[in-house]
């Protein structure tokens, strides 16, 4: 173990959510975010930022990029890659178009669990606008098109990195993605993963996809699938292995991050 990581892992507030959300709140004024809300039901709040250009023209285009992290809060690393992303890179959040959801299920992450307060999987009910949470998520993301939606989670059974890559077939930046993060952790070298067939960590579809709703989810609608339908040209689920160290995983999430959206700009 490195000194750095050993300095990480004996201080790390991977559950602590007052300590993330006071990061965020540092980026505020310097990247020119504007926060909103969404709900603070389970007596946490659900945030989200909109950069200045996608505050001013909500309508977004292919440069616009959507970020979520924390929906199962078992899943620390894509919450704190995400932060420690764009700490790195406020220039880009000034003049980008970009949603952010930094930890869309604060409870979770808080107690370290995969639901939200209710028992719920938040990443079966992106159809239910009936619920609080996902009907100020429509309200925040509105009518938005976006080049790119990145959903960075984390799976306990994962022997490397992996991704769902849910994209117009022209526009595949998910390759580049896991190439900018293996030097912290190896790809899953399996070619089954959850039951579904992998090439090089990547499983890759586009058209509709809502037979996959069907005969997968049992109609539940996860977030990636519902932004691609209605939102994104590309939106890409990363994961990182669980039972690697918190440190590589991190640093897994950041280099995604840098190496996907590196991508979308060439
Ligand atoms: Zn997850």
């Amino acid at each position: 173990m490195t000194e750095d990581e050993q300095r990480y892992l004996t201080t790390h507030q991977a559950h602590d959510f007052e300590a993330l959300r006071n990061r965020w709140s540092a980026l505020v004024q310097p990247c020119s975010l504007v926060e909103h809300t969404l709900s603070d039901e389970s007596g946490y709040p659900v945030l989200a930022y909109q950069s200045r250009a996608f505050a001013e023209s909500p309508a977004g285009n292919d440069e616009a990029i959507y970020l979520c992290a924390g929906v199962h809060g078992d899943e620390p690393a894509g919450v704190w890659g995400l932060l420690e992303w764009a700490e790195a890179n406020p220039g880009l959040l000034q003049n980008k178009a970009c949603l952010i959801l930094p930890c869309f299920n604060p409870w979770g992450l808080i107690n370290n669990r995969r639901s939200d307060a209710d028992g719920r999987d938040l990443n079966r009910l992106f159809h239910r606008a009936d619920l609080p949470l996902i009907s100020a998520w429509r309200k925040v993301v509105g009518d938005a098109r976006f080049g790119l939606a990145l959903h960075l989670h984390e799976d306990y059974d994962a022997r490397g990195l992996y991704l769902y890559e849910l994209t117009d077939p022209e526009w595949q930046l998910g390759e580049a993605g896991l190439r900018g993060a293996e030097s912290a952790i190896p790809r899953d070298p399996r070619d089954e993963i959850e039951g579904l067939p992998f090439q090089r960590g990547i499983l890759r579809r586009s058209g509709d996809l809502s037979r996959v709703v069907e005969d997968e989810l049992d109609g539940g609608y996860p977030e990636a699938i519902y932004v691609f339908q209605h939102h994104a040209r590309a939106a890409l689920t990363f994961e990182t292995p669980s039972e690697y160290s918190l440190w590589d995983r991190v640093r897994a999430q950041r280099q995604f991050l840098d190496a996907v959206v590196g991508a979308m700009a060439r």
